[in-house]
């Protein structure tokens, strides 16, 4: 029989991260919540198991890389192994809420903030996994980028979340180039614009549907892609 793949999700408290782990746990996969208050994790846990699901949780920052090696171990230890990585966890604050600033004007702090949660945490989280993926000779990485990092349509707006996600996927295609095509993929994926505390209420998607290609990619086949940028489950331009 085929083992039960372990995934480990940041951010799963609420919002995308919450319904990835929802899609993986009908699947079948063993999902993790990682979540940066353990009580919100728990509460996000207790919400499934009321669905017939039984996530389990940790406590993990992305912000704080010994909060990513305590968290990444305890997971670790759980089941003895992690499979798959939802680098879900970001932050947006450098949208209208915040006056809207321009690369002009962005405030240094606001940019820091922003490289902290959305590209060192992916980073960290990938550089904590990846050792036992290798043991285990199986890992699927699925990072939440957004279509704001995409180069080829980059608009204004929104600097640090942009360059954060721009970033994002830079760390995908060199890890997928350092990777090669062996048993380890990592994929980025936009989700669209998803009603989310993030997305806001005006947002065309709901989390059902931004979460379905994140779950694709994390559950992908040996014959699946790596190191490419998807929405919908079709590549998208970098
Ligand atoms: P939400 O704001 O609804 O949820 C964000 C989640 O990330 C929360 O669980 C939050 O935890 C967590 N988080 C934030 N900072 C940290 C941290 N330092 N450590 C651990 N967890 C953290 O966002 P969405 O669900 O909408 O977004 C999920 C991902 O999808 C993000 O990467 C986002 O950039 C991306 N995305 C979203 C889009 C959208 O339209 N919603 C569009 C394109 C991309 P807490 O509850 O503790 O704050």
């Amino acid at each position: 029989m085929a083992e039960t793949r372990v995934a480990l999700v940041t951010g799963a408290n609420r919002g995308i991260g919450l319904e990835i782990v929802r899609q993986l746990g009908r699947l079948g996969v063993m999902p993790i919540i990682a979540s940066r208050e353990l009580d919100k994790g728990k509460r996000a846990a207790e919400q499934l198991a009321s669905e017939g699901l039984e996530p389990a949780v940790v406590q993990l920052d992305v912000d704080d890389p010994q909060s990513i090696a305590t968290g990444v171990a305890n997971a670790k230890d759980l089941f003895g192994r992690i499979d798959i990585l939802v680098n879900n966890a970001g932050i947006l604050i450098d949208g209208p809420s915040s006056g809207a600033p321009t690369v002009e004007n962005v405030p240094l702090s606001i940019v820091q903030q922003t490289f902290t949660t959305n590209i060192f945490g992916p980073l960290l989280m990938i550089q904590a996994v990846l050792p036992t993926m290798k043991e285990i000779g199986y890992g699927r990485i699925v990072n939440l980028s957004s279509g704001l990092g995409q180069l080829s349509e980059m608009g204004g707006g929104y600097p640090a979340y942009r360059m954060s996600k721009a970033a994002l996927n830079t760390l995908t295609r060199t890890l997928a180039s350092d990777l090669g095509h062996g048993d380890i993929k990592v994929n980025a994926m936009c989700p669209g614009w998803v009603k989310t505390d993030m997305g806001g209420p005006e947002a065309t998607r709901s989390p059902e549907e931004g979460a379905e290609t994140a779950v694709w990619l994390a559950t992908l086949d040996d014959s699946g892609p790596t190191g490419g940028f998807f929405r919908d489950k079709k590549q998208i331009a970098w």
